[in-house]
């Protein structure tokens, strides 16, 4: 029997760098060369000096767990073996939210505030994805 593959994430030209950076083991976020601000996903506008300029950087890929939800659904044949697994939002140290999954923690472990750093998984030749595990 073939094996079903995954669906892997499309990367569009707004997310490029990102999806660059992850190859090479980073976690990245748009900065906002007006004002600082430091925002994911990547948008045009920046939602509090309306500049359009951004410019990519580096984060320190430690953050806390902010909402999280088990996936039991298996909704592309692909997952059937991988559910459930855990989709969590991430609120990094320096702030911006991440939508992510949390790997490595069960069911019990797995709480609002815990502590996560990135991982980072090869879904393809070509796209790597950042993912967080328990901190420590
Ligand atoms: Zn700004």
């Amino acid at each position: 029997m073939e094996a079903i593959i995954k669906p892997v994430p499309r990367v569009t030209p707004e997310l490029a760098p990102f999806f660059a950076a992850a190859r090479r083991r980073e976690l990245v976020v748009q900065r906002c060369a007006g004002c600082d601000l430091l925002r994911f996903p990547p948008r045009e506008l920046c939602s509090r000096c309306w500049s359009r300029d951004a410019a990519w950087t580096p984060v320190c890929g430690r953050g806390e767990v902010f909402s999280f939800y088990w996936m039991h659904q298996v909704y592309h044949p692909g997952f059937a073996g991988e559910v459930p697994y855990a989709v969590a939002v991430v609120q990094l140290e320096e702030g911006p939210h991440v939508l992510s999954n949390v790997v490595g923690c069960t069911h019990a472990q797995l709480r609002v505030g815990m502590p996560v750093e990135v991982t980072f998984e090869d879904v393809s030749d070509t796209v790597t994805l950042p993912k967080f595990r328990p901190a420590g």
